[in-house]
């Protein structure tokens, strides 16, 4: 266990206190003893003497208050005798309880029966004397009786008072020896704590101080040696206390001290040498000397023997350590002048970029040899030199001892600096190199900036006239904003007078077909000579005015489906429509035309085909009767044939965009009449164009056919194309998109005659076969006409009256009303729809209001200027259309159809 300095005075203190301690209490325990005795004595001896004498006194008072009273008769005496009587017991008893000598206690008894017997005596002279009153014999009771008893209680008290007295006297004595012994005690006991106190002190303050003493020389020597010392004082104190654990540290920091000089001196050293080192450089050129100079203060300044310095030359694969120089290097004995990278430990160095140190190398490894012998070292140390972490060089030294820690960082920090050193001569020897080069490149540029100072001059004077033309061509470029702008005013111009043309031929064609109405009914009514009073040449002349009436009619059409195309009016309606039926068009249509001019006339269906496609059927015929009617009007003699194929390869080569000609379907129509010059084939599509233009040509025509067909066939997603050989013949085909309807593959639609021939009648404007009429089937019908132009009234009249049919009319709807509601009987209605006042859609809508008429057939009579014209008479609640003027062919053969179709057909016909 430690034992503290704190411990020691602590354990000196606490026995200095033991011993004070122990004299205390011994003087208290004397005193306690003394104060006891005293109390004893005080309390019981002397209350004892106390009693005592006051028991003699009562014993006197008792008896002379009896005396007194038998001598007086007075009752204050035996008060006086029974008190002292009773105060004699209690001191008796008193007395009693305190003495522990056997004779007093004896005495005390003796004491208790006399006074008893006392007391019983007098209480019988008393009880006598009361009854006797013989005071004489109470008297001599008193005197024999009574007194001897009363006056033995005074000496017998005096007895015990005198033994109290006595023994009171020998306690007395006893304490006042007991006070001497105690005082001297006491004493005694004080000088010995003194004396002990003292000693501890002593001791403790001597072994403190002696040790402290120690430690202060020790560190006085210390610090009278200016400086540090390699060796300093120890402090030999072994205690286990405080001083004890100062010399340990002590001790320590001695240790440290000394380490830490010794470090100092070897980082000073190592400073010194890095700055010897760092100055060595200066003045140094080229690397060879700065080897040399670097390994020959190196190799002694790390306690070396010998050294060699190698460095990097090379790049690349190419790369090696070339030997520089060396110090105390046994050349012939050491083979290598270079290392590649990674070859040998000095490669292996370089490759890695890391020292690699060898201790106990075998003796025969190297030998370092002088005048006086050879010996081997035995510790080997090769040492990368880096630049920005590139190795530039290797150093090798080798020594006898072994490298120490300080020796390593010594190399270490030397070969930082070299390297940056290494790296300055190595460039500044590249920079003299480059200098001489640039010298002569700089006379090169000299020359070449003087070829360049002429070509700027060249360019200048160009970019000035680029310029020039810069601004003429901005002046260009804003006329042709100017020219743009007017020719964009220009195309508005342009738009609106092609509405206002569109809308002029629209109204041309209504205003030109009315009068043509009654023209072609009239002529065609002549042409009839149903009476037989015409002559021939009046027939023919009938059938000219017809003839022309019917050529104009198709002009006009032309002109107006020409001005409907372009103005976009023209609806396409798709639906399918079966391939065989299309040949079989043709042939009902042309075979005649071919019969007439002796021309062959043929159809064909390739094989492979879809049964239908899905096109406006209306407008495919147009096409297809357009082309077949050049064909056969430019041919004169062999054939024209249509045939309806796949498309061929050569036009798929040629096209481009707008259908897709895999499933393309064409139609061509082929003749072997005039052909068309080459030049000329651009032009046959644009309107009014012919291949002969000129007022002597042969044959006839517009110039319009093949330009509304071109458009039509762009409206149906196709197009034509056409071939032909100048007096060989043509060939156009019409290409359309193959799109297939529905299921319908080989359900054509158009599967009979007579379904057929029912289309065309809808399609009134075609002349298709028409059914073979009966005049008989209309004769007796009544037919009502509303119609505001006479001539035309007055023309249908004529041809229905001369089928045997009832005629009234109306000049507006509302009067056409009032004429049908007048005669229930009428069969038939033909409506105009221009009419003043209430026009014909409003007209048909009222007819078909009064549930009478709702099954009522009426033909609406349309100009046909309009797309919708047909839609809005069949919402107004017509049962079927024709258009103006009015061939009555087909008028007969719709209004055949009409009269005889059962009741309540309207119903089915508009569902
Ligand atoms: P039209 O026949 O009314 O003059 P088209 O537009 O139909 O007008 O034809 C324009 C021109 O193209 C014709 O005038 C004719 O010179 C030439 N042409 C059209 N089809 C043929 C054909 N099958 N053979 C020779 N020339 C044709």
């Amino acid at each position: 266990m430690r034992f503290t300095i704190g411990k020691k005075i602590f354990t000196g203190f606490l026995s200095a206190a033991v011993l004070l301690g122990a004299a205390s209490g011994l003087s208290y325990y004397f005193m306690n003893k003394i104060n006891d005795s005293y109390t004893d004595l005080i309390n019981r001896r002397v209350t004892i003497l106390t009693a005592t004498k006051d028991i003699q006194v009562l014993a006197l008072q008792q008896t002379n208050g009896l005396r007194g009273y038998l001598l007086t008769q007075s009752p204050e005496f035996i008060n006086e005798l029974e008190t002292a009587n009773e105060q004699l017991n209690v001191r008796i008893e008193q007395t009693g309880s305190l003495v522990t000598q056997p004779e007093s206690k004896d005495s005390v008894q003796k004491l208790t029966s006399l006074n008893r017997q006392f007391k019983e005596n007098y209480e019988q002279l008393l009880a006598n004397y009361e009854k006797d009153r013989n005071q004489e014999e109470a008297l001599n009771y008193f005197k024999t009786k009574v007194l001897p008893l009363g006056i033995q209680l005074g000496p017998l008290a005096k007895s015990i008072m005198d033994r109290q007295q006595q023994i009171l006297n020998q306690g007395i004595q006893m304490n006042t020896e007991m006070v001497k012994q105690a005082n001297e005690a006491a004493f005694l006991l004080s000088i010995l704590a003194f004396i002990l106190t003292l000693l501890i002190g002593f001791v403790i303050t001597r072994h403190i101080t002696g040790n402290l003493f120690k430690i202060t020389k020790v560190m006085a020597g210390v610090t009278s040696n200016s400086g540090l010392r390699t060796r300093l004082p120890r402090i030999d104190v072994r205690t286990r206390d405080e001083i004890g654990e100062i010399s340990y540290t002590f001790n320590e920091m001695a240790i440290a001290l000394e380490n830490y000089s010794t470090q100092e001196q070897e980082k000073s050293m190592l400073e010194t040498n890095i700055a010897e080192m760092a100055t060595m450089y200066q003045g140094i050129h080229d690397l060879n000397a700065l080897a040399q100079l670097f390994i020959t203060k190196i190799t002694p300044m790390t306690g070396s023997s010998c050294g060699v310095f190698y460095i990097k030359q090379g790049s690349g694969d190419r790369q090696r350590l070339q030997r520089l120089a060396g110090y105390a290097d046994n050349r012939q004995e050491i083979g290598f002048e270079s290392f590649l990278f990674g070859e040998g430990l000095v490669g292996q160095c370089a490759l890695e970029n890391r020292t690699i140190m060898l201790s106990d190398i075998p003796e025969h490894y190297i030998q370092i040899v002088s005048g006086t012998g050879k010996a081997s070292p035995s510790n080997l140390i090769i040492m990368p030199v880096e630049y920005e972490g590139q190795v530039v060089a290797v150093i090798e030294l080798a020594s006898f001892t072994k490298f120490s820690k300080a020796q390593q960082t010594l190399l270490q920090q030397v070969l930082n600096h070299a390297g940056i050193t290494i790296n300055s001569i190595a460039g500044r020897m590249q920079v003299e190199r480059l200098l001489q080069e640039s010298q002569a490149l700089t006379e090169e540029l000299q020359n070449q900036s003087e070829e360049l100072r002429l070509q700027q001059e060249e360019l200048r004077r160009i970019n000035g006239q680029l310029e020039e033309q810069y601004k003429k061509s901005e002046q260009k470029t804003k006329e042709l904003e100017i020219t743009k702008m007017e020719l964009e005013e220009k195309a508005d111009q342009l738009a609106l007078s092609s509405r206002y043309k569109s809308e002029f031929l629209a109204n041309m064609s209504h205003e030109l077909r009315t009068p043509l109405n009654s023209l072609l009914i009239l002529s065609g009514l002549l042409a009839e000579n149903a009476d037989g009073n015409l002559r021939a040449n009046q027939v023919k002349y009938a059938q000219t005015i017809h003839s022309s009436g019917n050529d104009l009619l198709h002009l006009i059409n032309d002109i107006l489906d020409l001005s409907k195309v372009e103005s976009g009016k023209i609806e396409i309606v798709p639906d399918e429509i079966s391939l065989t039926y299309i040949c079989h068009f043709a042939e009902l249509e042309f075979l005649q035309v071919a019969q007439q001019k002796g021309l062959k006339f043929t159809t064909e269906l390739d094989a492979g085909l879809p049964p239908t496609i899905c096109t406006d059927t209306h407008r495919l015929m147009q096409i297809l009767r357009n082309l077949l009617a050049n064909a056969f009007k430019f041919t004169e003699h062999g054939e024209v044939a249509l045939r309806i194929h796949k498309a061929d390869k050569e036009i798929l080569s040629g096209y481009r965009g707008r259908i897709d000609l895999e499933s393309a379907v064409a139609f061509s129509i082929s003749d072997t009449g005039i052909g068309i010059p080459e030049e000329k084939l651009s032009l046959v599509f644009q309107a009014f164009q012919q291949e002969d233009g000129t007022t002597s040509r042969k044959y006839g025509g517009t110039g319009l056919g093949l330009s509304i067909s071109r458009e039509l066939a762009h409206l149906l997603d196709g197009f034509i194309e056409v071939s032909s050989d100048k007096g060989k013949g043509s060939t156009f085909t019409l290409l359309l998109p193959g799109i297939v309807g529905g299921q319908a593959a080989g359900t054509p639609i158009y599967n009979d005659e007579a379904d057929a021939a029912h289309v065309e009648v809808t399609e009134n404007e075609e002349k298709a076969p028409l059914l073979q009429l009966e005049d008989t089937a209309f004769a007796g019908k009544k037919i009502l006409i509303v119609d505001d132009d006479m001539r035309n009234i007055f023309a249908i009249t004529t041809a229905l009256e001369n089928k045997k049919m009832k005629v009234v009319f109306a000049e507006n709807g509302r009067e056409g009303i009032r004429v049908l509601q007048e005669n229930p009987d009428i069969d038939l209605i033909l409506m105009d729809i221009m009419l003043p006042e209430m026009d014909g859609y409003e007209a048909m809508r009222t007819i078909r209001q009064i549930p009478e008429f709702q099954s009522m057939p009426v033909i609406a009579l349309t100009a046909k200027a309009m797309k919708d014209d047909k839609e809005k008479c069949m919402e107004a609640g017509a049962s079927d259309y024709i258009s103006k003027p009015v061939s009555l062919e087909q008028l007969f053969s719709l209004m055949q159809v009409w009269l005889y179709r059962q009741a309540g057909s309207y119903e089915q016909q508009t569902v």
